[in-house]
């Protein structure tokens, strides 16, 4: 049986993290080097070759511009060569829905992609990692993998990275998924699709960002005023986020600095700060007098993303801004 190809790009996170200790809490996120931790892989004897690369070696709190851009490059190279049959992408757990939705909005759907990250550090009792590293390798060398969009392995659970939310600081089991469950349930041993792959032979849907720009979220609080509102634009914010209470609402005098933001070119999103539950237009904040867009199934982190993504593409206008937000 020829042995699947399937390129390993690591940036960093808890899966490349030690701290010396099998029982302390304090660790360094990716620490470790990614040779090492394939080599260590390679004992596991998984059914696939492992290509790796390594992109950074970083917490992924520190991610930014350039390391998408390199993943984007690579993950695109891998695209166009026959050789590589799967990409894995080790990363950090606390940006990995930002990550994993930019690369979903900007990459075809030909080949799967998949990260995948640990909650606790590799040298820690209980350590998670390993078997989420065999389980993103059984996920990438599986041909119906691909055509799902970029996904994320967690646990023994595949997500699809777009509705794939952090939600725990330290359990094992951190990633919540919506408005969609769970695309399928992996071991190191099987692999269970819920369902056909839904995006087969799609190309990607935006260009990759020359650069990305600033977008901001802000969140609501209670007795708060507008004067956030004014500084974001003081700072030159070209897209604002709202995490807003509840349905995405916030006190009446910051709505009405949002409008006046929106009014004048910097469309502004309303997401919320609760964890779960769509956003939707028009419920209790007049979205259509206030030129505002509802952020429906995505919450703030992933909003900013795909605002960043579209405001770089020239996508400003509400209606547009709305459209690319009702998409699935
Ligand atoms: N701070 C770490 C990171 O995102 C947390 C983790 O990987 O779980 O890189």
């Amino acid at each position: 049986m020829t042995l699947r190809r399937i390129l390993v790009l690591g940036t960093g996170g808890t899966i490349a993290g030690a701290g010396g200790s099998a029982t302390g809490a304090g660790y360094r996120a990716g620490g470790l080097a990614l040779d090492a931790l394939v080599a260590h892989l390679g004992a596991l004897g998984l059914a696939a070759e492992l290509v790796p690369q390594e992109v950074a070696r970083i917490g992924s709190q520190d991610i930014g511009f350039a390391e998408w851009r390199a993943l984007h490059a690579a993950c695109t190279a891998a695209m166009d060569d026959p050789a590589i049959d799967g990409i894995i992408i080790t990363h950090g757990t606390d940006t990995a829905e930002e990550t994993g939705l930019l690369l979903d909005l900007t990459l075809p759907t030909a080949k799967p992609v998949v990260l995948v990250g640990a909650m606790r550090p590799a040298d820690a009792v209980g350590a998670d990692g390993m078997r989420n590293f065999a389980n993103a390798v059984k996920v990438a060398s599986d041909p119906a993998a691909a055509g799902r969009g970029v996904m994320l392995v967690m646990g023994d659970a595949v997500l699809a990275a777009r509705d794939a939310r952090k939600a725990a600081t330290s359990a094992i089991d951190a990633f919540r998924t919506f408005p969609r469950g769970p695309l399928a349930r992996v071991t190191p041993a099987s692999l269970d699709w819920f369902g056909p792959a839904h995006r087969l032979g799609e190309a990607a849907r935006y260009p990759f960002p020359q650069e990305l720009p600033r977008v901001a979220i802000l969140t609501a609080g209670a007795g708060m005023d507008a004067q956030p509102v004014d500084a974001l634009l003081g700072i030159g914010a070209r897209g604002i986020v709202l995490a807003g209470m509840g349905q995405g609402n916030a006190p009446r005098t910051v709505l009405e600095a949002l409008a006046r933001a929106a009014a004048s070119g910097v469309p502004v999103v309303r997401a919320s700060r609760v964890d779960e539950g769509l956003v939707d237009r028009n419920v209790e904040v007049d979205d259509d007098a206030l030129g505002l867009v509802a952020a429906r199934a995505l919450g703030p982190a992933k909003a900013r993303m795909l605002l960043m993504v579209l405001v770089a593409n020239g996508v400003t206008d509400a209606k547009a801004v709305q459209a690319a937000f009702d998409g699935g």
